[in-house]
């Protein structure tokens, strides 16, 4: 008898824990998981791809090697900054988050964009990504540069090399080869 008494106190205790309602509010929230925001690139776009695109892209950007290339510039097209100036404003803590689009035409042969009306966020079109890391780099530091002021007039790329975002991008791609390796 008093075996069964112990095996229902035992019971109901059980249950009690399983069903238990609070109904006071922890004074502690755990933390809900929030994107990493803390460097110059990050993205809210949940395609492995895209995660990598912006750790690569940190890296690069935080690359001695990277660093000394871009300030050995001393002077780019479409921009009165040389080198050093033009380093300093990539990692000047603004960020750069990307994020995917979708063309509404299926055969644009758009790779990125950005919008005037958005300083945030640059926005890789899903229909010709993912490409090779090395290009999406060189796409990220080219976009990141539109986010921070900088251009090449139209969207033709015959003859910008020289501009900061083809320049700094192709110096971008060269580099991610130390990142991914
Ligand atoms: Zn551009």
């Amino acid at each position: 008898m008093n075996k069964l008494i112990l095996a229902l106190v035992a019971l109901l205790g059980l249950a009690s824990c399983l069903t238990s309602v609070k109904t006071k509010k922890p004074s502690v929230i755990d933390p809900v998981v929030v994107e990493e925001k803390s460097k110059t690139f990050h993205t809210e776009v949940n395609y492995d791809w895209a995660k990598k695109t912006v750790e690569v892209s940190n890296c690069v950007l935080n690359h001695p090697e990277f660093k000394k290339r871009v300030e050995a510039i001393e002077k780019f097209d479409y921009s009165d900054l040389n080198g050093v100036q033009v380093y300093a404003a990539y990692s000047n803590g603004s960020k750069c988050g990307l994020r995917a689009y979708k063309t509404k035409n299926p055969w644009s042969s758009a790779i990125a964009t950005t919008y005037s009306d958005d300083k945030e966020f640059f926005y890789l079109n899903s229909r010709k990504n993912p490409r090779k890391y090395d290009s999406m780099v060189n796409t990220s530091i080219h976009e990141c540069g539109h986010l921070k002021g900088f251009s090449h007039g139209d969207n033709r790329s015959a003859g910008k090399e020289n501009s900061v975002n083809y320049k700094v991008g192709s110096i971008a791609q060269e580099i991610s080869e130390l990142c991914l390796k």
